[in-house]
């Protein structure tokens, strides 16, 4: 499926996750997938998901510890590489009515919206 034409409401586990092939893959680690976003909202835009179903942020308990903890290493090294590189960077989850997808993925990004 091209990924343009999803219209669920989990794009990681149905599109990202299940064929992680076709993506611009910058860290493919043990429970954390980072890429950069099939249709960027930024210039410079990488989403970090992990690898098992989280609904959102707000869904993470004490079992999803060592997730958590790769999540924000992730989040931590795609940030500083991109901070390093462009001056800035934001990183942001969205919930709610925010959130499009509903697993928990963290949009690392730098450049202005147009
Ligand atoms: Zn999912």
């Amino acid at each position: 499926m091209a990924s343009g034409d999803y219209s669920g409401d989990d794009f990681y586990c149905d599109v990202a996750l299940a064929d992680p092939s076709s993506l611009d893959v910058v860290h493919d680690g043990v429970a954390v997938l980072a890429y950069h976003h099939t249709r960027p909202y930024w210039p410079v835009h990488v989403v970090v998901v992990p690898k098992v179903h989280v609904p959102s942020s707000t869904d993470l308990t004490g079992a999803d510890e060592d997730v958590l903890r790769e999540l924000l290493g992730v989040v931590q090294l795609v940030a500083r590489q991109m901070e390093l590189e462009h001056g800035e960077a934001r990183v942001l989850t969205n919930l709610g009515r925010y959130q499009d997808s509903k697993h928990l993925h963290v949009h690392v990004a730098s450049g202005e919206h147009h």
